[in-house]
């Protein structure tokens, strides 16, 4: 299958996914997850009309984004854990930052963001499984970073995000994503621009569509498998 061709079961699947739980296409936005895959992987994709992307590494986006300067209308979202040290490289390179959890982080991103002129629009990640490996914010501490966060001028939470933990049955995921909206409608309250969820991968988008989901992050369903070389 080329990518043009998954690109457009997947749009197929969205959109059922969207009928099946009465809610408009144009609510879902689709993530091409290009993480580990080369650069023309994402060009491919460009061609065939996708402009929204994923990338969970700093250092491999920047030496991919070399080459994809003339994508000037393509939006570029880090969806990785992000360490303080790469906050100014991370707020030069992306148009958002899907996955911040802490205040530190949000504060450096703040101070890079404003040095560039920009604007930088943040989800909010938050873990609700109880994996040690797993990033993201607790839940219990959502409300305190989001009221520290209000001040600060170069940054924004639109949303939240998460990942549940991986399993053939997304069904399991489930209970996750219903977590994650209830989270994100008790916030509107106090903090009405939190209105995204960013929830659901190639094995469990449709049911993150059918739990609220406004962006579906998928990598594997649209670019294959991916190949990680192994270090030495
Ligand atoms: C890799 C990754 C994805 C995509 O996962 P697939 O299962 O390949 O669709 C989505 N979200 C995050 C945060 C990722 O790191």
């Amino acid at each position: 299958m080329s990518i043009a061709g998954n690109l457009e079961h997947l749009q197929q699947q969205i959109h059922e996914a969207c009928r099946r739980a009465n809610r408009s296409d144009s609510e879902v936005a689709l993530m091409a997850v290009s993480k580990v895959h080369p650069v023309e992987v994402i060009l491919e994709a460009y061609a065939a009309g996708q402009r929204l992307f994923g990338e969970n590494r700093v250092q491999e986006f920047q030496e991919k984004s070399q080459h994809l300067a003339a994508l000037n209308d393509a939006e570029f979202h880090l969806i990785g854990p992000l360490q303080s040290n790469k906050t100014t490289r991370a707020a030069e390179l992306f148009q958002a930052i899907d996955a911040v959890d802490s205040l530190k982080i949000a504060q450096r991103l703040d101070a890079a963001a404003k040095a560039l002129g920009k604007k930088l629009p943040i989800l909010v990640e938050v873990k609700l499984s109880h994996e040690e490996s797993k990033h993201g914010l607790d839940p219990a501490e959502l409300p305190a970073l989001l009221a520290a966060m209000e001040p600060l001028e170069s940054v924004e939470a639109v949303g939240l995000m998460t990942v549940p933990p991986w399993s053939e049955d997304a069904e399991l995921a489930r209970p996750y994503f219903r977590d994650l909206r209830k989270l994100r409608d008790q916030s509107l309250t106090s903090f009405p621009k939190l209105t995204q969820l960013s929830m659901g991968m190639s094995n469990d988008f449709q049911v993150a569509i059918e739990e609220g989901s406004t962006c579906v992050r998928v990598g594997t369903a649209l670019f294959g498998k991916r190949i990680v070389a192994s270090a030495g």
